[in-house]
């Protein structure tokens, strides 16, 4: 809804001579996942869609968001009496691209109906790349999550976490998040003891223990902006933790510290991924690393670029990216510690997450 918004969609009607399969040229772009509405227009509701052409913007909505839609600036806007399908069929001319990587089957079916005489094309992840490199804007309300998951970290590391289960530290993170008007940017992950061997463990009854690693891993959504950032503490004092664990949390941060150092604009995403696998691997501890290195984020806490062995992806400036290796070894323990950065030309230009990476005991 501000001046940011109207920038986003002129690139990408800028960048509709080269949209289609190949290259080709689309006289228009139909965006229809919300994420993707919400970036062009500020808009959040759950009906909408737009239409991007060379020299028309048209927003479509229902009656239920007549006011919203009323404020979004620099696009015609209208209101429909169902779906956003219902108002399109007269718009649709020559080559409209759609995304096919999002709509529903039945959508696809209905889509071609409406069209008539206008050919659709399957565009999508277009609005997905513009969305790749943050404008100011978008960074400030990034770091603006992160600094707040920052505070809750050293909330967390005062109150300790011996003695309450991980649905009690959990529950804690999440009202914390919500008192301060915000939400959690995915479920909070506090993986204790042997829990902490699984990447995607819930918390759950389990008692904190004493002398052992706990791995917290959190954002919140602000602004409709997320953060994303872990860390793996121990309780009580470095005489109480068992030497596999110190040794995992001390490879796992080199390998933190060699991916950011590989991070800059012009990587590979894959590149980026084996510099800090490398150091995990040389350590003896290759099997025990099973995702890849990072993740874009943004509107959504998972979103293009991804750093993984996989990974095509050539990093860009001002783009963001976490960097999160970790190692499981199954029945005993876990470490995962995790970064979220901003890409420049030269290498990290910023590190969002401020929160100490030297094993703390809490
Ligand atoms: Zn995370
Ligand atoms: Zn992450």
């Amino acid at each position: 809804m501000s001046g940011s918004h109207s920038g986003r969609a002129g690139r990408l009607s800028a960048g509709l001579a080269t949209a289609g399969p190949d290259d080709s040229a689309l006289d228009g772009l139909l965006v229809t996942n919300l994420v993707n509405v919400e970036y062009l227009t500020g808009f959040t509701g759950t009906n909408g869609a737009c239409l991007v052409t060379n020299d028309r913007r048209v927003f479509l909505t229902d009656f239920r968001y007549a006011e919203r839609a009323a404020a979004i600036e620099g696009w015609e806007v209208e209101i429909v009496s169902g779906q956003w399908l219902d108002g399109l069929a007269s718009r649709l001319q020559g080559r409209v691209g759609f995304e096919d990587d999002q709509v529903t089957v039945r959508t696809a079916s209905q889509l071609r109906e409406a069209a008539g005489t206008a050919e659709l094309i399957e565009a999508g992840g277009q609005v997905e790349r513009l969305r790749r490199v943050k404008d100011d804007e978008e960074i400030s309300r990034i770091a603006a999550a992160a600094a707040m998951t920052d505070e809750l970290y050293g909330l967390l590391m005062e109150r300790g976490l011996a003695g309450q289960t991980e649905a009690e530290v959990d529950a804690w993170l999440t009202g914390w998040m919500r008192d301060q008007g915000a939400q959690p940017s995915f479920p909070p992950i506090v993986a204790s003891g042997p829990n902490g061997a699984s990447p995607h463990a819930e918390p759950g009854p389990r008692e904190i223990g004493p002398g052992e690693l706990v791995t917290i891993d959190m954002g919140v959504r602000l602004d409709g902006y997320c953060s994303d950032c872990t860390r793996t503490f121990a309780t009580d004092s470095e005489a109480d933790l068992d030497s596999l664990s110190r040794e995992i949390y001390d490879v796992t941060l080199r390998a933190n510290e060699a991916g950011l150092a590989a991070i800059r604009a012009g990587e590979i995403g894959s590149e980026v991924d084996e510099v800090a696998r490398s150091v995990i691997r040389e350590a003896g501890y290759g099997e025990n690393f099973g995702h890849g290195l990072g993740h874009g984020v943004g509107l959504e806490i998972h979103e293009a670029p991804r750093l993984g062995p996989s990974s095509k992806d050539v990093l860009m400036s001002g783009e963001v990216v976490t960097d999160e290796p970790g190692i499981y070894i199954p029945g005993a323990t876990g470490v995962r510690i995790e970064d979220m950065v901003l890409v420049g030309e030269e290498g990290v230009a910023r590190n969002f997450c401020s929160i100490p990476k030297q094993l703390t005991f809490v």
